[in-house]
């Protein structure tokens, strides 16, 4: 039978005759005048099957070696990519950041954004000193993101100044969470250098409609969270 040349290996091919050679020259079957040429041929391909071998095994090293770089450079890309957009004492996304989360929502839905300050936070780093008012922030960031929904975002947008995206089309919902958050910031104790502190804060509430631009809904919130300080602080108001 012909054999199916889409069957043909190369290499099988030839390890079947390198084998078959060699079993030729042990039983001294060869013609005289094929023996050494047969033996220089196979001590040839045998030394260039090592050569092979010792290639490949190289190459499998370096290729092992190549994923194991691209996936620390893959682990050092998202990290750089997170870092970029934080704030790194609290995590909470960076002014440039959170300003892009809203300007992106504010071209496709409408939403709640929540401007909130702590009241009297220069006292916490007063009286206890910065370090407390650092962990204080990290616990507030923390408190607060555990309260939002999946799709909700904290950014920092000062010093002890905060932005929330709230993904919901209602003004009511939007003053329920607020509400809810305040008085949850208000009973929770803080633990600072093993005191509890307790801390308020106070809210600018606006409902962001698409086309809306982010500098008028930010100066509309800030306004609000400016009536909030004035109007006794610990509160939540809407912006006009
Ligand atoms: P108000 O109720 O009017 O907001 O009073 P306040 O004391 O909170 O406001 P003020 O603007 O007078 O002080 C804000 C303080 O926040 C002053 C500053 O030292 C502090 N602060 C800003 N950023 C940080 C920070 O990263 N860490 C700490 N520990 N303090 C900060
Ligand atoms: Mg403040
Ligand atoms: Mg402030």
């Amino acid at each position: 039978m012909t054999p199916d040349p889409d069957d043909f290996n190369l290499f099988e091919a030839e390890e079947s005759l390198a084998h078959r050679t060699a079993v030729l020259l042990a039983g001294q079957t060869l013609p005289a005048e094929l023996e050494a040429p047969c033996r220089e041929l196979l001590g040839g391909y045998n030394k260039l099957l090592r050569e092979t071998r010792q290639l490949i095994r190289l190459s499998d090293r370096r290729e092992r070696e190549l994923n194991r770089l691209n996936r620390k450079l893959e682990q050092l890309t998202s990290t750089l990519a997170y870092q970029a957009e934080r704030d790194p004492l609290t995590g909470a996304y960076n002014k440039g950041a959170a300003t892009r989360l809203i300007e992106a929502a504010l071209e496709r839905e409408e939403f709640g954004l929540l401007l909130f300050d702590i009241d009297f936070f220069k006292r916490v780093n007063d009286n206890h000193g910065h370090p407390c008012g650092d962990k204080l922030l990290q616990n507030l960031a923390d408190l607060v993101q555990e309260s939002l929904g999946p799709e909700d975002r904290l950014g920092r947008f000062g010093g002890e100044e905060f932005v929330i995206i709230l993904r919901q089309p209602s003004l009511i919902v939007c003053k329920g969470f607020a509400e809810r958050l305040r008085r949850h910031v208000e009973l929770t104790p803080f633990d600072c250098a093993d005191q509890a502190l307790h801390i308020t804060l106070s809210f600018g509430l606006v409902l962001c409609q698409p086309g809306d631009h982010f500098e008028d809904v930010y100066r509309r919130a800030d306004q609000a969270l400016y009536a909030a300080k004035h109007n006794g602080r610990n509160r939540v108001e809407i912006a006009a």
